[in-house]
């Protein structure tokens, strides 16, 4: 079973006229070997500190993982200057390559979870505390939201007025709650999904 760790906690800070913003970051070590960071976020120095405290070093990455490109998930991918990037089945490296790559994991899932954003997925862990969804922003919340205890039919239609499709993203959120246990959220703590 695959082993993961909550390197940066993502957060969205609002003030008068802008927002400090970035994602949750992963760093996943599946049985097989691999060194897996999902969504880096956009906070360098936090980013920074993340790795340092857990002994992370980013030439040892072999895949970043992205739920989507928006840019306070997906800025700092750049820094992993050895690793694979994948968002979907596509992928890039810092040789100029692009082309479909699949992980090539027994532990660790991508799936499409359209919605928040026409191209979006969701990373499925299978961990010693039960399956585990890094869902992106198929949920996210703001410094200070109440976002835990939630129900599953509030879970289910929280709302988002920065989503794509609304329809598409309950569909997404029904398989995940279905399907996991623990959701970690584009922005805000782990919660676990009481049935
Ligand atoms: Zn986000």
């Amino acid at each position: 079973m695959a082993e993961f760790n909550i390197i940066v906690k993502g957060y969205i800070k609002r003030y008068k006229g802008s927002s400090k913003i970035t994602s949750n970051c992963v760093y996943i070590k599946t049985k097989e070997g691999l060194k897996i960071i999902v969504d880096p976020g956009m906070d360098l120095k936090a980013l920074m500190k993340g790795l340092k405290k857990n002994r992370i070093k980013k030439e040892k990455i072999d895949y970043v993982l992205l739920t989507h490109l928006h840019p306070d998930h997906a800025l700092l991918s750049g820094i992993f200057k050895k690793s694979k990037i994948i968002c979907g089945n596509i992928g890039w490296d810092f040789n100029g390559n692009i082309g479909k790559i699949e992980l090539d994991s027994k532990e660790i899932k991508i799936i499409e979870t359209p919605g928040h954003e026409r191209f979006h997925y969701s990373i499925i862990i299978d961990s010693i505390i039960g399956k585990v969804c890094i869902a992106g922003d198929i949920w996210w919340f703001e410094e200070k939201e109440e976002y835990k205890n939630l129900n599953l039919k509030d879970l289910l239609y929280k709302k988002d007025d920065k989503a794509y499709n609304f329809a598409k993203l309950v569909d997404s959120r029904k398989k995940i709650l279905e399907m996991c246990r623990w959701i970690i959220p584009g922005h805000g703590e782990m919660f676990e999904i009481i049935k």
